[in-house]
């Protein structure tokens, strides 16, 4: 059965959240999707609509979207690269379930293609606009060691 696991927070575990991620090999390992139905699980509850595995203290290349009020189950990002992006940004209110409480306006391109692996092992080309665009640019930042506080207005 999985596991809902302990999201880490700023400040006490900046370390991790600022780790560099590895890549994730591939075939899958049993314990990566462990993790991804873990992550699934975590991500539903908390309740959130992107969760990046250092949330979860593991410092791994992968991140679960879950944007289920758009009719979306969720799914795995792995080893994800934003591969292009629009010129036009937009803003969006941002939150963090690593900075809970924290909340602001972070611009960030209104259209993206990331590639990616899905939890099947292959390759996916993903073009995203609104909602989605955004979600998938802060999950990649995660793994990026890039946080919402480092783009917000100030
Ligand atoms: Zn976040």
């Amino acid at each position: 059965m999985p596991k809902q696991l302990r999201l880490r927070t700023l400040p006490s575990e900046e370390s991790t959240l600022r780790g560099k991620n590895l890549e994730i090999q591939f075939p899958l390992s049993a314990e990566i999707l462990d993790l991804i139905e873990d992550m699934k699980l975590t991500v539903k509850k908390a309740p959130g609509i992107g969760l990046a595995a250092p949330q979860v203290g593991k410092n791994l290349m992968l991140a679960i979207i879950n944007l289920e009020e758009l009719g979306v189950k969720p799914f795995a990002i792995i080893n994800p690269r934003v591969i292009s992006k629009s010129i036009k940004k937009t803003e969006m209110d941002e939150g963090c379930l690593s900075m809970p409480g924290q909340f602001g306006p972070v611009r960030r391109p209104a259209k993206v293609e990331v590639s990616a692996y899905n939890e099947q092992g292959k390759k996916v080309l993903i073009k995203a606009g609104k909602l989605l665009a955004k979600v998938l640019q802060h999950e990649i930042d995660h793994l990026n060691a890039v946080l919402i506080i480092d783009k917000m207005e100030k």
